[in-house]
């Protein structure tokens, strides 16, 4: 259907639109909605990441650059990491400057979502959502997408929403106005979301994006340092504990790690400095199935992360047994049981596992 559309003569963004899974309805759609200034507030997934919080304010920027007044709502705090992105300093914190945000959503026409396809992705703001009057657009490339959205952008097989932020500026027709700004926020997401550009979901396409994002104003190497290079001995520390703790089942082809609240607190755990721990799993010899449970006594659950090599899908495990969802190599969920339990409980569910890991 999207081929034979005539809205657009130029072949190159018909090729692309073929492959990143936005009809062509739904991109007049949208260029109708932005047809006029509007009041716009985007929303990334609460606990945001490096790719929700750079495709939300690349979205920002460029909607703010398209005459409309723009706000992004963040449901909770997130990773100082992330902090140093052009426009970080206009999120609004959910949690810290409610009644702004609140506002804002109130006058809001249009909401787009990014990074999450399913309203309880975003914790508190849920109920905020849920009774709004908005039109909403999803803009996100994880599984099982719900139907919340007049205007539904979802593409599995992308590396990230950030590469689908860029697409959709450029069905917009507007690739050659994506500034510096918009360039290191965009950058930022592929990057951190491809686990710097090896993960399977990384294609040729990812590349070019990329190196016309370089071209653009995209510092790749200041980004990387940022990202990468700002921990703390305490974090260092962390990990060694992470790593101590990690226990390996090699007929399941699985290692796993699990950090209490007590053990964070020793090493005075700040926001993100767990990121990428479950990933030292995978790099053993054999191993194709890694986890982190990590316990969180303020919340009173255990957060889990899942990661895999190859065919085993930790999407469908812990959709299935951890009230989550993802990925098929990269998904999270959470346990109410105590951390010991759910360590047990985890383990007890391998056995049915045992073909598919050892396959
Ligand atoms: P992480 O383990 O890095 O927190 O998340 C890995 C992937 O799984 C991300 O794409 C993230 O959005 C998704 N994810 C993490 N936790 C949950 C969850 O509780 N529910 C769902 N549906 N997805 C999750
Ligand atoms: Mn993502």
């Amino acid at each position: 259907m999207c081929c034979k559309n005539r809205l657009f003569e130029d072949t190159t963004l018909l090729y692309y639109c073929i492959f990143a899974g936005m009809n062509l309805e739904d991109i007049a759609a949208v260029k109708s909605l932005l047809s006029t200034p509007q009041e716009i507030v985007i929303i990334p997934h609460k606990n945001p990441d490096g790719d929700a919080i750079g495709s939300t304010l690349a979205l920002w920027h460029y909607l703010n650059d398209q005459g409309h007044s723009a706000t992004i709502v963040s449901p909770n705090d997130y990773p100082k990491f992330l902090k140093w992105m052009p426009g970080n300093e206009q999120i609004l914190n959910f949690e810290s400057k409610n009644q702004q945000a609140k506002t804002a959503l109130d006058s809001a026409v249009l909401i787009f979502t990014l990074d999450f396809n399913h309203l309880g992705r975003t914790g508190q703001l849920e109920p905020v959502l849920q009774s709004s009057d908005a039109t909403f657009v999803m803009i996100d490339h994880h599984q099982a997408p719900s139907d919340y959205a007049a205007v539904t952008y979802s593409d599995v097989t992308m590396s990230s929403t950030c590469e689908m932020v860029y697409n959709f500026i450029e069905f917009l027709g507007h690739r050659d106005s994506i500034t510096p700004a918009m360039a290191n926020c965009l950058y930022t997401g592929i990057m951190t979301d491809t686990g710097s550009f090896k993960f399977k979901s990384t294609t040729s396409r990812t590349h070019q994006v990329v190196a016309h994002l370089i071209d653009k104003g995209a510092d790749n190497t200041a980004i990387h340092n940022k990202i990468y290079d700002t921990n703390s001995p305490s974090r260092l520390h962390l990990l060694g504990c992470a790593l101590k703790n990690m226990v390996i089942l090699q007929n399941y082809r699985t290692a796993y790690i699990t950090l209490s609240q007590e053990e964070l607190d020793k090493f005075n755990y700040q926001k993100g400095d767990t990121e990428g721990f479950v990933n030292y799993g995978l790099t053993l010899e054999g191993i194709r199935f890694a986890v982190i449970f990590i316990e969180n006594s303020e919340e009173g659950i255990i957060k889990i992360s899942f990661r895999s090599e190859g065919d085993f899908s930790v999407n469908q495990f812990a959709r299935k047994h951890f009230n989550g969802g993802g990925h098929d190599n990269a998904s999270g969920g959470k346990s109410d049981l105590p951390l010991t339990e759910t360590a047990v409980h985890f383990v007890s569910l391998l056995e049915q596992y045992k073909e598919q890991l050892n396959a």
